[in-house]
């Protein structure tokens, strides 16, 4: 780069330079880099991307053939608009390449008309056809190219993300130029050791196959290598991460015995099933070691969690220890309270409430006895994570609805000398894929069946024309003395008609198919208090139906309700959708579920089939999350987690699966990376998850 011609600004850049600095860019584009989190030349290396576009053979244009996919170089001889007949447009742009003409075609997009100007040099690519003016492509994919520009070797373009007023032509200019200036710059991440057994390209040349590349087989291994990088980081900061809370402070070792184990149960006003045996020997395994745990249970809705945390608590108690539960809302909170108090009503344990809704002086009162340990037990939100909450000597902490929180609140209990055990629970059903992703670093325990063994509920996907006899089975069904639901996705329709408002549907139903019946409409817009009484009178039977938005998803429980209709179906979630059929699976008698839907995406139609063909929590997970990728519910950013830059689940759960082990590897050989190898790896890793995962005492 010594040639530069003089005025072309280029002075000595470093990975550090400010985007501003760098060729083809200036404030203005600065900033909008800077809305792509682009900052730096470093970023603009790592700025992976998004897809690629891939061309036809280069011909001259005198050389082309009948129907071939082809790749033309020239410059844009003129440019015309015309308006055909019933509205259509047609936009044609004449290339010459000095052997002969092309006309590229475009109907019905006059917004590329901007694209494109006299003399420019662009590049198109598609199928060729010879016509009575000559060569034609159709709506070819195209670009700008630069003077001295020439088509990639391989034929291969990459497709940056962009943001308004950067063009792809643009951002390839910018991004190639700091390829060429800096790829050098850039040191290797793995030890040899790791590039060899793993099979895996040098950073640099992964750098330039990735942002130009030579053929597609470079182009997949440069992927492979980045993929498997962001994967083995996220892992190996998940195993650190477990590595020092084990490594620094060690845990109270909580012991069972038989006497201890059959006092705990002789609180509880029910036999324990197997599951919540299984499950409880699994944790009182853990427990017993001074090593903290870390662990994961999952279940279903109504699967009896909180008896196991109840059981675990009540050991950390046994021993002297006080134990901290937290729930998402204070609802949550206070129903937990009131089944602690009822089990725990003749006994000496201590029960505590920290919510933001206790007064000053209840607050600075119960800090006080937390911190005297005067109380054994507390329950609370989020609240209890605040710093200056204080314990005595806190022993385990359990975390509801951990879906609710985001990763770092795990780690947000801090206590002076020990450290807690850790139990985080979930009814959300969490895929495999997603929970080894994010959660690499906790064991697992399922609580796959519950209480009540579930009654089976038939799942049927209508049309229209099955209203009339649907509504006959639901009325029967109510003459039975059952109950039912009937559930729409909106409140108000009126500026929806397309759907069902649940306000309307009310009405049509009082007055129509379930004329005959006591009907009671909620949504999340009425007053709290006449939320409840609809409750209630639902809960006691005065009211047949309940007529409501998808507020009735969670914490309902109505046994005696056996019969759902869903409108809209295709508006609801998977998840939603199975929590809501959830609503009648709880008493003993078999439950009924109408969904009428007018799906307007495969994938909505998807959704409604796996809904129908199986009742499995987590089975319906796994399709939920195939069906919608990983930018949805359980986006690591969701969790916490800065988000992948390259990696996709679940395609590249392979590679993950292999990452998660060769990082319980690295870690088991070296606890700390600490070997010299390891150093860059190891920064890396400090560097993108240290503060979201609070690794600074691995630092
Ligand atoms: P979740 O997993 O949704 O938190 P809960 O712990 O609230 O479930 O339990 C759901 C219901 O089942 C509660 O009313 C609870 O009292 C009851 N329950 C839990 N375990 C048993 C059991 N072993 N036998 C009978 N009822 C149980
Ligand atoms: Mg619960």
């Amino acid at each position: 780069m010594n040639d530069q011609p003089a005025g072309e600004a280029n002075q000595e850049i470093e990975l550090a330079t400010p985007v501003q600095f760098l060729k083809h860019v200036g404030p203005r584009r600065a900033q909008l880099l800077g809305r792509l989190e682009l900052a730096t030349a470093r970023d603009l290396l790592f700025c992976f991307p998004r897809d690629y576009e891939q061309l036809g053979e280069q011909r001259a244009i005198d050389q082309l053939e009948e129907e071939l996919d082809v790749t033309v170089v020239g410059e844009v001889a003129e440019i015309q608009s015309r308006r055909l007949r019933a509205g259509r447009q047609l936009l044609i742009v004449v290339i010459d390449d000095g052997t002969g003409l092309v006309r590229c075609l475009w109907f019905n997009q006059p917004f590329l008309r901007d694209r494109f100007s006299a003399g420019q040099r662009l590049m198109v690519s598609g199928n060729c056809r010879l016509k009575d003016q000559g060569w034609e492509i159709s709506h070819p994919r195209f670009a700008q190219l630069a003077e001295d520009e020439e088509i990639p070797a391989g034929r291969i373009l990459p497709v940056y993300p962009l943001t308004e007023g950067l063009s792809q032509y643009q951002l390839r200019r910018i991004v190639a130029d700091v390829v060429e200036q800096l790829v050098e710059e850039i040191q290797e991440v793995f030890p040899d050791s790791v590039l060899a057994q793993k099979e895996l390209i040098g950073i640099q040349q992964a750098l330039r196959q990735i942002h130009a590349p030579d053929d597609q087989q470079l182009l997949d291994q440069a992927r492979r290598r980045f993929i498997y990088q962001e994967f083995l980081s996220l892992q190996l900061a998940l195993a650190l991460r477990r590595w020092s809370l084990r490594d620094g402070r060690q845990a109270p070792a909580l012991p069972s015995s038989e006497k201890v184990h059959e006092r705990i149960l002789a609180r509880f006003p029910f036999q324990l099933t197997a599951a919540q045996q299984q499950v409880i020997a699994e944790i009182s395994d853990d427990l017993q070691h001074s090593i903290p745990m870390n662990r994961l249970l999952q279940g279903d809705v109504g699967s009896g969690k909180t008896v196991v945390a109840e059981y675990a608590m009540l050991l950390a108690v046994t021993h002297g220890h006080q134990a901290a539960l937290m729930a998402p809302t204070e609802i949550l909170a206070l129903q937990h309270m009131e089944t602690l108090q009822q089990d725990l009503a003749e006994s000496r344990v201590r029960i505590g409430l920290l919510t933001g809704s206790l007064s000053a002086a209840e607050r600075r009162e119960t800090l006080q006895s937390l911190a005297d340990g005067e109380i054994d037990l507390v329950i609370g939100t989020h609240a209890l994570g605040h710093e200056d909450v204080r314990f005595q000597s806190l022993g385990l902490v359990v975390i509801d609805e951990q879906h609710k929180f985001g990763v770092q609140q795990r780690a947000m209990l801090k206590n002076a000398g020990q450290a807690p055990h850790y139990l985080v629970m979930t009814a959300t059903p969490i895929p495999r894929t997603i929970s080894m992703a994010l959660f690499g670093d906790l064991d697992i325990s399922l609580l796959e069946t519950g209480p009540a063994d579930q009654q089976p509920v038939t799942t049927l996907l209508a049309g229209p024309d099955e209203r009339d006899s649907w509504w006959e089975k639901f009325r029967q069904q109510l003459l039975a003395g059952r109950q039912g639901y009937v559930i729409t996705p909106l409140v108000d329709a009126a500026n929806d008609e397309q759907l069902a408002g649940v306000e309307q549907t009310f009405e049509s139903l009082a007055n129509g198919e379930l004329e005959a019946f006591r009907l009671g409409l909620v949504h999340g817009r009425l007053p709290s208090e006449q939320k409840r009484r609809v409750m209630r009178e639902f809960a006691d039977g005065s009211i047949q139906v309940l007529v409501a938005t998808s507020v009735v998803e969670v914490g309902i429980n109505v046994p005696n309700a056996t019969v759902m209709t869903i409108e809209d179906g295709q508006q609801f979630g998977l998840a939603q959708l199975h929590q809501l059929r959830g609503r009648i699976r709880r008493g003993q008698y078999p439950g009924q579920l109408c969904v009428f839907s007018e799906p307007t995406t495969d994938q909505s139609r998807q959704r409604l089939e796996a809904l129908a063909a199986t009742t499995d929590g987590f089975e319906l997970a796994e399709v939920d999350f195939k069906l919608r990728g990983p930018g949805d519910l359980f986006s690591t950013r969701q969790h916490g987690l800065p988000p992948f830059r390259i990696a996709r689940l679940p395609e590249d759960f392979p590679l993950l699966d292999e990452a998660r082990q060769d990082a319980r590897q690295l870690l088991d050989q070296d606890p700390g990376l600490r070997q010299p190898a390891l150093a860059m790896l190891r920064g890396r890793v400090l560097h993108r998850y240290g503060n979201v995962l609070d690794l600074g005492d691995v630092g």
